[in-house]
């Protein structure tokens, strides 16, 4: 399977540029031939034509992905985007730096880890989280926390403060905030993007622990804080989470009971996506999670305990996603009745089984399942489209990502009458022609519809 999809990723993934290469070829292999001497004058002149053109975009284009920076001689308008690309590649670095060009003195030492000797914690102890909240609604009733029946829901994700190693990186970054926009505005859901990393212990994927909790004492209105991976996309934009089953729940990750407790398998759940209710409890599972993560050594030291107790783990630094799986395993009793461990929909589901599927999917179902027949999430774990290394071909995870973006903004466009020209155009084309008669297609299309009904009768 993977070769074969490399290879397809591998022309697609050269975007707009991979657009020109192939003609250069092709006018190579055209110069063959023999007839008459004029036609053969004209039809050199007509290639010379066509070779100096295809080498001019050649070079744009080099210039342009891998910032080749003295081809050719240059005009003015050559050492203009010159120019712009070196005060770019400047930006970034300064970005990159973390250093403010207005504050060159700051003494903010970078390297300085905490004692190993004290055990971590988020902030201040809070032990009233849940009547605290309460007199704060009660006494705010224009901030309910259920409206209509349906629970508030805030959607958080989020991004490294500085740009991707490679900028095809940040592209996925906006198309992933896209999907996730998309799909909370046809869902009424709030969405939160985060780029700071608000403890600087916890950066990297351990940012999202001390972010939940800020957003939770900050939105007490919020029921149910949703937290999604940057690198995880909406794939069914119909489908909407059975909220109402996890009543009598405070946290709800996708993972399977088996591979938890009979294997202890570091894969047993995925924090790519999942679901903290607003209450004390989830304050308390927050600080029991945390205190693995602080950079350096603690979280070195963490990561030999995680690899020793966890099936399949690679010896690395302590991660979120083992910590938790550790943390529910060996205090089950204290934690696990208010944990749904959510299989029977993908709250998240693995990109490699998925993306290439969507065409079978397309061709047998409809969006609305959330199951292996239209997943609702598709997450590029270990992908890692926003870093320098990952697990999988760079080419494989940006096609495939691609893929998943486009299927799910097919579903989005339906309601406007187009659709992509293929799940790896950006290219889209009209499904409908226009009327006079508009509203019989918001009638018709508009995927909010469906799911307001579907809560009317529920
Ligand atoms: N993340 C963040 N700030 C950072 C680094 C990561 O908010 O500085 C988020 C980002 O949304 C990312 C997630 O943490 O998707 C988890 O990391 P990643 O997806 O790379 O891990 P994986 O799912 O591959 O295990
Ligand atoms: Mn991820």
């Amino acid at each position: 399977m993977g070769q074969e999809t490399f290879s397809a990723l591998k022309r697609s993934g050269a975007g707009s540029g991979g657009a020109t290469l192939p003609t250069t070829t092709t006018a190579r292999r055209a110069s063959s031939g023999g007839i008459s001497r004029g036609r053969q004058i004209h039809k050199t002149f007509n290639n010379l034509k066509i070779t100096i053109l295809c080498g001019f975009v050649t070079i744009l284009v080099l210039r342009g992905t891998i910032g080749v920076g003295n081809l050719g001689g240059g005009g003015s308008s050559e050492s203009e985007s010159q120019k712009i690309i070196e005060e770019t590649n400047r930006i970034i670095e300064e970005i990159r730096s973390g250093i403010d060009p207005n504050e060159r003195n700051s003494t903010e030492s970078e390297e300085e880890f905490l004692n190993p000797n004290v055990t971590y914690t988020l902030g201040p102890k809070i032990s009233n989280w849940n009547q605290e909240r309460k007199i704060w609604l009660d006494s705010h009733p224009d901030f309910p926390n259920f409206v209509n029946g349906k629970p508030k829901i805030l959607l958080v994700t989020g991004s490294p403060p500085t740009p991707c190693d490679n900028p095809i990186g940040d592209h996925y970054l906006l198309k992933s905030i896209k999907n996730k926009i998309d799909y909370c505005r046809i869902h009424g859901i709030e969405i939160v993007y985060n780029m700071a990393h608000l403890d600087k212990e916890l950066a990297g994927y351990w940012a999202k622990l001390p972010l939940i909790r800020r957003l939770m004492l900050s939105h007490p209105e919020v029921e149910w804080i949703w937290w999604m991976d940057s690198d995880a996309l909406f794939t069914d934009m119909v489908f909407e989470i059975p909220v109402s089953k996890y009543d009598d729940y405070n946290l709800v990750v996708h993972g399977y009971p088996d591979l938890m407790f009979n294997q202890k398998s570091w894969i047993a759940l995925n924090t790519g996506s999942f679901l903290f209710r607003n209450c004390q409890w989830s304050l308390d599972l927050l600080d029991a999670w945390a205190p693995m993560g602080p950079k350096g050594p603690i979280r070195e030291e963490a990561g030999k305990i995680l690899t020793a107790n966890l099936k399949g783990r690679p010896a690395f630094e302590a991660d979120d996603q083992s910590a938790l799986i550790y943390l529910l395993i060996s205090k089950k009793d204290i934690w696990m009745d208010k944990v749904f461990l959510e299989n029977s929909y993908y709250l998240h589901g693995y990109w490699a089984g998925l993306v290439d599927r969507y065409e079978e999917m397309i061709e047998k179902y409809h969006p609305g399942l959330g199951d292996e027949r239209w997943p609702f999430v598709t997450h590029f774990v270990g992908c890692k489209p926003c870093g320098s290394y990952g697990d999988y071909p760079v080419e494989r995870c940006l096609s495939s990502m691609e893929r998943a973006f486009n299927f799910a903004d097919n579903q989005v466009l339906k309601l406007y009458g187009f659709r992509h020209k293929g799940l790896l155009s950006p290219k889209i084309k009209r499904i409908r022609n226009e009327t006079a008669t508009p509203l019989e297609y918001v009638n018709q299309f508009d995927i909010r519809r469906p799911a307001l009904n579907a809560h009317k009768s529920s």
